[in-house]
């Protein structure tokens, strides 16, 4: 039995047909998530929605069926606003030839860079408060670091780290339980830290195989892919599997569908599921959520109800 139970949908995949299949599944835990073109505008969206009639009366429900409520999101472009490159272009990564560019994430040894975005965590603490204090602000999805003099020894995961304990050090101010999410995938699940330790309230979130592996179909399963194993072992051994939380792709029919609408029906595998849950139960982990982006309403008319029961079983381990 997994403790914490979830599934990770865009604010606006939420419609009628959600309510009463996660609390039929058993599902416990909602993450809202920021996934489109412009992320940073997509957060804007969401908190709007959040604190919206809509959002509210979602929040109310989800209260009262036992559902915590989280938000995964991809921030680094709201925390340190592009436009702001044309005064401080110091504040933003340098690029393989040298140049500044406001183009992802940001140069972490920079102080007044880490100032902005450590006082711009708080404020987004202050607009998405989860309910379990656990909080996943992460960089932009899946791009390069700063190559500066400075920042030129730290692979992708020890600037992703060290960001990562700034913010936490941040959001403590407001909530004093807060934990936050190393966020490892691709780039920052190749790689361990190494020249950043974590901070204590630091807590890894670990992803599945298939977006570590997307071009290559055959190491897409935990159990034909030992190196993923092995790395994830690594990962558990560095940051404890205590707390640790497993983010997967088994309802994401999003990535399915290349993240392109109106999207296929959802190929779900649940004998993979069941092995993969496994491998991470043995792990001692009890932390399970998927993304399930693009299970919108229009989804619900065109395929029926996604296999969130069965999902929701193997998590309960039935
Ligand atoms: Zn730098």
């Amino acid at each position: 039995m997994i403790d914490k139970r979830g599934i990770v949908l865009n604010f606006d995949d939420l419609h009628d047909g959600w309510s009463e299949l996660l609390v039929e599944a058993g599902i416990n835990l909602i993450g809202l998530h920021n996934m489109g073109k412009l992320p940073h505008e997509r957060l804007h969206e969401l908190i709007a929605f959040v604190h919206s009639a809509a959002g509210r009366k979602w929040l109310d429900y989800f209260a009262a069926h036992g559902i915590d409520v989280e938000y995964e999101i991809h921030a680094m472009s709201w925390l340190l606003p592009r436009d702001r490159f044309a005064d401080h272009p110091e504040w933003f990564r340098m690029d393989d030839r040298g140049e500044r560019t406001p183009d992802a994430n940001c140069c972490p040894s920079n102080e007044e860079a880490i100032a902005i975005i450590q006082r711009n965590s708080i404020e987004l603490a202050r607009q998405l408060p989860p309910t379990t204090h656990r909080y996943f602000i992460w960089m932009d999805d899946n791009k390069p670091c700063c190559r500066c003099g400075l920042c030129a020894g730290l692979s992708s995961s020890d600037q992703t780290l060290l960001v990562m304990n700034r913010i936490l050090e941040a959001i403590r101010t407001v909530d004093p339980q807060a934990t936050l999410a190393y966020l490892a995938y691709t780039d920052t699940l190749k790689t361990l830290p190494q020249a950043v330790k974590p901070a204590e309230g630091i807590f890894l979130e670990l992803t599945g195989p298939s977006i570590n592996n997307m071009n290559d179909a055959r190491l897409q399963k935990m159990n034909d892919n030992p190196e993923h194993r092995q790395r994830v072992d690594q990962f558990l051994a560095l940051f404890g599997a205590e707390n640790a939380h497993v983010l997967e792709y088994w309802l994401d029919v999003s990535m399915q569908a290349k993240w392109v609408k109106p999207v296929p029906e959802l190929l779900f595998d649940r004998r993979q599921m069941e092995e993969e849950v496994a491998f991470y139960t043995s792990r001692g982990i009890r932390s399970i959520t998927s993304f399930g982006v693009f299970l919108d309403e229009q989804y619900f008319r065109d395929h029926g109800n996604p296999p969130i029961a069965a999902y929701g079983a193997v998590l309960q381990g039935r």
